[in-house]
């Protein structure tokens, strides 16, 4: 079946989330926006380099959702995190981290992080996480 211009729009406008990724690794920005790009249900409206950045980015682009690595050059993802928090209280934060100690863990928590997921893990764990929280009856 084809779907028409009118159709693609109001999935845009009604069904499809967006996302911005936050990584100083290229590849892994990469990476993440072919992954949530061929999902059907979410589109990445932005990435961003370091934890200033992404706030210059979600202000610009108002995403339903942010992932974020920890750590990063400039700003890292916690200090990102407490900010974003404060601007945007109700957009869920995914922190996508090669590795999260006790404390980085507590922390995560106590700022209102939504989701900690390990890049160890398979990405199908952060599509499902990220669907989760932007679609709660549906997950
Ligand atoms: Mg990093």
């Amino acid at each position: 079946m084809q779907y028409g211009p009118q159709w693609r729009r109001l999935v845009r406008g009604f069904v499809m989330k967006s996302v911005l990724i936050v990584d100083d690794n290229m590849f892994i920005r990469q990476a993440l926006r072919e992954l949530f790009e061929r999902e059907t249900d979410f589109q990445v409206c932005g990435e961003a380099e370091n934890g200033r950045e992404a706030i210059e980015q979600a202000e610009k682009w108002h995403p339903d959702l942010v992932v974020l690595d920890l750590s990063m050059p400039v700003m890292n993802g916690l200090d990102a995190a407490r900010i974003l928090k404060r601007l945007m209280p109700t957009v869920p934060l995914i922190l996508y981290s090669a590795f999260a100690d006790r404390t980085s863990e507590l922390q995560a928590k106590l700022i209102g992080i939504s989701d900690l997921v390990s890049k160890s893990e398979s990405v199908s764990v952060l599509i499902g996480k990220a669907r989760g929280l932007l679609h709660p009856r549906a997950a």
